[in-house]
Order: structure tokens, then sequence, then C-alpha cells
């Protein structure tokens, strides 16, 4: 039977960071899924992830991770790893998909946003400058895949991402970074690729066809969510084997 409408249960996440929160969110047809680069390109590096729901256990590993490597504060993990279930008549199939910000091509939250706080890099990597963050939740509103984060705490001072530590300012929105820091740094790997027991996620450069996670995307046949929305979202899924039945 043909389901292009799911409902989404945002689990409880092993942190304690999400609460229960039911959202129905279409599926990407396939049809209509963009396929990265096959020809190599002169330009630098665009990144990028594929997360293979195959693969992918709903462990939290990656969340945890992440929320580690940020230091992010009290209540805030940047991945949701949403329980997603396929009726089946009398029973439910169950898979299990993380969500976090999708670095899209052509971000919905960019030109929302009137001080410029949020901005895509050369790289490919959206991010977020909390020194100019007026928390007005523009963006937050603007994002059709609703993975960004209010801090309504006090500033927040943190020991990571950088030896010497810094402060997340209060009444500002945070997200995934693709951990941006590492890639300064020069090492190529997110800290929730990294993490995962299952090898679920592949990160790297979409511009590069002979890269791991372009040559998963394309021989998995990679899927972005709402294509609809036109933002090119550079995470891509493999769909589950539950997915690929209906
Ligand atoms: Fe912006 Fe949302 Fe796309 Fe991330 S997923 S780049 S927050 S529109
Ligand atoms: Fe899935 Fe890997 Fe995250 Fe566990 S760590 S929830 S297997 S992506």
């Amino acid at each position: 039977m043909a389901i292009s409408r799911r409902t989404f249960i945002q689990g409880a996440g092993a942190a304690g960071i999400s609460t229960a929160v039911s959202l129905t969110i279409p599926l990407a047809p396939k049809a209509e899924t963009p396929l990265p680069a096959i020809e190599k390109k002169d330009e630098g590096p665009r990144y990028g992830m594929f997360i293979d729901l195959e693969k992918c256990v709903g462990c939290n590993a990656c969340t945890i991770a992440c929320i580690r490597e940020n230091s992010t504060p009290r209540g805030i993990g940047y991945i949701d790893v949403l329980t997603m279930e396929v009726s089946r008549g009398s029973y439910l199939d169950t898979y299990f998909q993380p969500m976090q910000c999708m670095h899209c091509e052509n971000p919905a939250c960019v030109p929302v946003c009137p001080v410029g706080a949020t901005y895509k890099r050369e790289d490919g990597i959206v991010v977020q400058d909390l020194t100019r963050c007026i928390g007005c939740k523009y963006c937050m509103q603007a994002c059709p895949y609703q993975i960004r984060h209010f801090n309504k705490q006090p500033p927040f001072t943190f020991r990571r991402p950088n030896p010497s530590g810094g402060t997340y300012p209060g009444g500002v929105v945070l997200k995934c970074t693709f951990c941006q820091h590492r890639i300064d740094a020069g090492n190529i790997t997110t800290a929730c690729t990294e993490a995962c027991p299952a090898h679920a996620r592949y990160f790297g450069d979409l511009n590069d066809p002979d890269s791991e996670v372009s040559r998963m995307i394309f021989t998995r046949k990679g899927v972005a969510l709402l294509p609809e929305k036109l933002t090119h979202p550079q995470i891509y899924y493999g769909l589950p084997k539950t997915e690929r039945r209906v």
C-alpha cells in the first residue's frame, strides 16, 4: 500500500533532551531526489552527509557525542533521532531517522535573518554567528525541518569544542554546525559520524565523486527530505528496507 505521509514520533533521547512530540512530514519521493554531481568539480569542498536508515539502530550515540563535542546548554541537543512508524494493516513497522540541520544548499533560514547571523560558508556549512544573533527566531520559523533550538538559559560557559572554552550567550538560536571547529582544524569527520557504532553515517565532500559519502549517496540512491521546499538539503538518507517495500 502506498503511504505518502507518515507520523514521526520524536523519541525520548537517551540524554533526556527530547520531549515526546508528534509531527507529520512527507518523506521525499524518490523521483524528485537530487543526486550529487558525478563529475569532479574544480571548486573547493562542499560538505554533506549520508545517513543509512537501514543501519541506524536508534541508539542515540550520535546525539550524545554531539552534546559532548559541543558542550551544548542543558536541554539542547542538535540531533533528534525520530522513531518512524509505517502502518501495515494490523501491525506497525518501525525504523529510526536522525534529524539535524541539513546544511541546505538554498537555506530558508538565511534570508530571513535580519542581522545576518546565519549564513552559508564557501564549503557549504550553514553557520550561526552567536555574537550577532538577537534571538528573534525568524530562522526557526523559516526552517522546514524544525531543527533549530532557542537557548532560553542564561549565558553558559563551556569547555569544548576548543581547549580554551567559550560561552553560549542566552537568548540565541543554536543548531548543528557540522563540527565546523573540527573541519577548520583539519579533521574532516564529525563527532556523530565517529561515534556511530552502526556505521550509519558518512561525512565528506559532495563535490568529490570519489569520496565515500558521494559514492554512498549514488549507490544507495540517497533521498533528501522535503524537496518541494527547494532548500536542497546536503544530508541524504538511505531508505530502510521497510520503506523500499512500500
Ligand atoms: Fe537552515 Fe533549516 Fe536548512 Fe539548517 S535545515 S540550513 S536551519 S533551513
Ligand atoms: Fe543511528 Fe548511528 Fe545515531 Fe545510533 S549513532 S542513533 S545507529 S545514526
